[in-house]
């Protein structure tokens, strides 16, 4: 027996198990079946002796009675009592009597207790049966036959009593043998059974055992027992019912891992996790739901408080269509939450997810006040602009209106930003900002385009004249000084003006439009207000030609240079040349430089052109000197883009390298423009030219800001006063002063100054007298081509 089995039951109690079970049933069933045959058996044979008894003793009785009819007519006694001695010997046989008709016995026998046969005397009368036939009485242990004797009538009777025990101790013998072979059988079959069903039975503790620990071992397989197909079929059908079992019970455990993945999350989600019910009551609030509670005093029931508005609609929405709801917002505390629902039909449950969005929101609206305010003055950007001006423009058109738009430009915002700082800049532009609002309407739009250009849209105007005014009154408070750290800024402004719908009725066409009409007041000389006009646009429409065409320039060999002699003041001796650009456009015929140059630094065309431009000097320099041998130097314009380049430095070395011309022999002029943001790479970068040997010209000296610091900051070699002080030199006292001041300084600082512009002889003589020591201009010479300045430079050495 299987020890498992054993330990269930505690211990090993035999009737409960189904062998000795069915043993026992078996048993009992041979049992009674043999115990009630052989009852059966003995019975009949009880039946067949006393039968056999009967007719025997008929015939004995007979035989009597007609052996002793004769003797009892003559009352022969002694002959009787022989004949009842000699029948007396059958066994069984107890008492022979024989009596007359009336039972007088006349002759009787008996056996005594050893089986001895004695005759029997003093019997009394017996009473013989009424009827004259024989008749047999059996009676307890006793068989009674009563004979008539006839002789022509009956005479007498026989009586014989028989013994009945020995044939009842025969039957009772045969029962009891086969009540012993019975049982027997019984013990044999019990046996048997036993035996028979003990693989069955093992088979089915096995089974069982293995059912049993299935719980504790799922997927398990039992060995199965093939004796018989049931056990196999069991066998069978356990193995697979474990393996089953197994496959769910990992699918389950996945699913009950997923489950608590979920719970812990929803638990411990950040974001607000509650359940309600269909009556509205939460049955399940998360960690994050509780802290609120907690922070607020609120009851759970109080979480509804943090629902959206919508949320009745929403909940019958969740409960009666199945829908999901994501995106409704509500506000508690000052927090946005964001929500979504979802129903859980199995529990008519709907659970509610909210996260708050309070930093997203704000981050949002942050977002848009940035794409659409300008952070520094708080005035709408460009991109509000341009939608308040669609706006504008739309109401115009249903009321019949005009919408004027006002392009205003500081003029001298960039000097007070690069010589103070750019946060004196800002404090400038939040103040002009201030200035610009309180000149119009309140409904007009003032806005910042970026650096100082602002935009003011007049709504509703009836003519365009009327602009006049605001523009004026804009111009007049800008005119106005600005006080900022402790200084007095005169900054002033120029507007253009475009009107909507007669110069065009696209916003961004009238915002370019009014720009045109801005460059047309600059160079009306600043500080006024210019209408855009058709000629203005066809400026504007020739510039975006002209940069078309610039493009291909170098190309198509549209570019050539000319050189403009430097001569020395003293003794008029040729010292060096200026390489001037030229632009010579099939199209646009001469374009001048003072055009070109500035375009190509706004498209950043300047750097190829530069380089060309720097190439074609040094390479012309270096023809000329195959010709005359002599130290001649060729000053080449930097624009402050170009300057700014890192491969400015490595496309000199080269330059100087493939041409063979002397570091010394190049001069590079730069213009006060591009040290006004003060930097330090500037100042390295002129180091380093420096440090190379080539010489440094501060160009147009007296046009810019004219700040003599300058001059003690950054390493120049040479100083060009504009030809715009030297015009004047000899008439105008204040530009001679101003003339002597700078040359003075100069030369105490070890500069060369050079007079640009020179055209008379009495320009010469002031700027000689005053220590200038190169002369450029006109008197000398006008810039010539590369192959004239040979001719030039062959003669000034004759
Ligand atoms: P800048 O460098 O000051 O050049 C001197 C300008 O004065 C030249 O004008 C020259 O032709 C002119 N000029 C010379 N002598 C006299 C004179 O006696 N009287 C008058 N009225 N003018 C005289 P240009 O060639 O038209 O150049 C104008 C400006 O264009 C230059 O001023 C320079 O700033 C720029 N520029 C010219 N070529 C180049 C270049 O190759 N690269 C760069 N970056 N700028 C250039
Ligand atoms: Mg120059
Ligand atoms: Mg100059």
């Amino acid at each position: 027996m299987n020890k498992n089995v054993l330990h269930r039951l505690g211990k090993f109690i035999w009737p409960q198990h189904l062998r000795y079970q069915l043993a026992f049933i078996f048993a009992a069933i041979i049992s009674t079946a043999i115990v009630t045959f052989s009852l059966q058996l003995s019975n009949e044979e009880a039946k067949t002796l006393t039968n056999e008894l009967q007719k025997h003793s008929a015939a004995l009785a007979e035989n009597i009675a007609s052996a002793s009819a004769q003797y009892l007519l003559v009352r022969d006694y002694t002959s009787i009592e022989n004949i009842l001695i000699g029948a007396a010997k059958f066994p069984g046989i107890m008492h022979i009597e024989v009596t007359d008709i009336r039972g007088k016995i006349i002759g009787a026998v008996e056996k005594d207790i050893h089986q001895r046969i004695k005759p029997k005397y003093g019997v009394q009368a017996l009473s013989p049966p009424a009827n004259q036939d024989q008749s047999i009485i059996i009676s307890a242990h006793k068989m009674l036959i009563w004979q008539p004797v006839n002789l022509s009538s009956t005479i007498g009777w026989v009586r014989i009593i028989y013994d009945l025990k020995p044939i009842e101790e025969m039957a009772a013998k045969i029962w009891e043998n086969n009540l012993n072979k019975g049982g027997i059988i019984v013990i044999i079959s019990f046996f048997i059974i036993i035996i028979v069903l003990h693989r069955p039975t093992l088979s089915l503790s096995r089974y069982t055992d293995f059912a049993d620990q299935l719980n504790q071992n799922l997927g398990q397989q039992v060995e199965i027992d093939n004796h018989a197909i049931e056990f196999t079929r069991l066998g069978a059908a356990l193995n697979h019912t474990s393996r089953q079992l197994k496959q769910q019970d990992d699918e389950l455990n996945t699913l009950l891992a997923d489950l608590r993945r979920v719970a812990v999350m929803a638990e411990y989600s950040p974001n607000i996790v509650f359940s309600m019910n269909r009556d509205g009551k939460i049955v399940y609030s998360n960690h994050q739901a509780n802290l609120l509670m907690s922070q607020h005093q609120l009851s759970r029931d109080d979480l509804t408080r943090l629902l959206p508005k919508e949320f009745k609609k929403i909940r019958q929405n969740c409960f009666e269509k199945g829908v999901l709801k994501k995106n409704a917002e509500s506000v508690f505390a000052d927090i946005t939450y964001l929500w979504s629902f979802s129903p859980f039909h199995e529990q008519s449950l709907l659970h509610c997810y909210a996260i708050d969005i309070s930093e997203r929101k704000r981050a949002q609206e942050e977002l848009i006040k940035q794409a659409n305010i300008d952070p520094l003055t708080g005035l709408p950007n460009r991109n509000l602009a341009l939608d308040r001006l669609e706006q504008a423009i739309t109401r115009a058109h249903r009321e019949k209106h005009l919408v004027c738009v006002m392009f205003i430009d500081l003029d001298r915002f960039k000097t007070v930003n690069d010589s103070f700082g750019h946060s004196t800049g800002d404090r400038l532009l939040e103040q002009v900002a201030k200035r610009i609002l309180n000149s119009v309407r309140e409904g007009d739009t003032v806005a910042r385009l970026g650096g100082d250009e602002f935009l003011v849209i007049l709504d509703g105007i009836d003519a365009a004249i009327h602009s006049e005014h605001y523009a004026e009154r804009i111009l007049e408070t800008l005119n106005h000084p600005f006080h900022l750290a402790n200084n007095e800024f005169f900054v002033g402004a120029s507007i253009g003006i475009s009107i909507y719908p007669d110069d065009d009725t696209a916003p961004l066409l009238l915002l370019r439009n009014a720009d045109t009409a801005m460059y047309q007041a600059k160079n009306n000389g600043r500080g006024g207000f210019s209408f855009f006009t058709q000629a203005l646009n066809d400026e504007a429409v020739l510039r975006v030609k002209m940069e078309t065409r610039l493009r291909h320039a170098i190309k198509n060999n549209e570019l050539h240079l000319e050189y403009q002699p430097q001569v020395c003041a003293k003794t008029g001796q040729l010292k060096g040349v200026e390489a001037l650009a030229r632009w010579n456009s099939p199209e646009l015929n001469i374009v001048p430089p003072t055009t070109f140059i500035p375009l190509a630094e706004d498209t950043g065309l300047i750097l190829e052109i530069g380089e060309w431009i720097l190439k074609t000097a040094c390479q012309d320099l270096s023809d000329w000197m195959k010709l005359t041998p002599s130290s001649l130097s060729v000053a080449v314009n930097m624009s402050s883009r170009q300057f700014r380049s890192e491969k400015l430095i490595d496309t000199i070395k080269q330059t100087l390298a493939d041409t063979g011309i002397l570091a010394t022999q190049l001069e590079l002029e730069i213009t006060e423009g591009l040290l006004l943001d003060d930097s330090p790479r500037t100042l390295e970068m002129l180091n380093e030219l420096k440090a190379m040997e080539i010489s440094l010209a501060l160009d147009d000296f007296g046009t810019g800001y004219s700040s003599l610091s300058y001059l003690k900051r950054y390493p120049f070699d040479i100083l060009k006063i504009d030809q715009s002080f030297v015009r004047d030199i000899t008439t105008d006292p204040g530009d001679a002063a101003v003339c002597q001041t700078i040359i003075a300084i100069a030369g105490k600082l070890g500069m060369k100054v050079i007079g640009e512009g020179v055209e008379t002889k009495a320009q010469l003589d002031f700027l000689a007298q005053n220590g200038v020591d190169l002369i450029q201009g006109y008197y000398y010479s006008k810039p010539l081509n590369a192959v004239d300045f040979a001719h030039y430079l062959k003669n000034s050495e004759t």
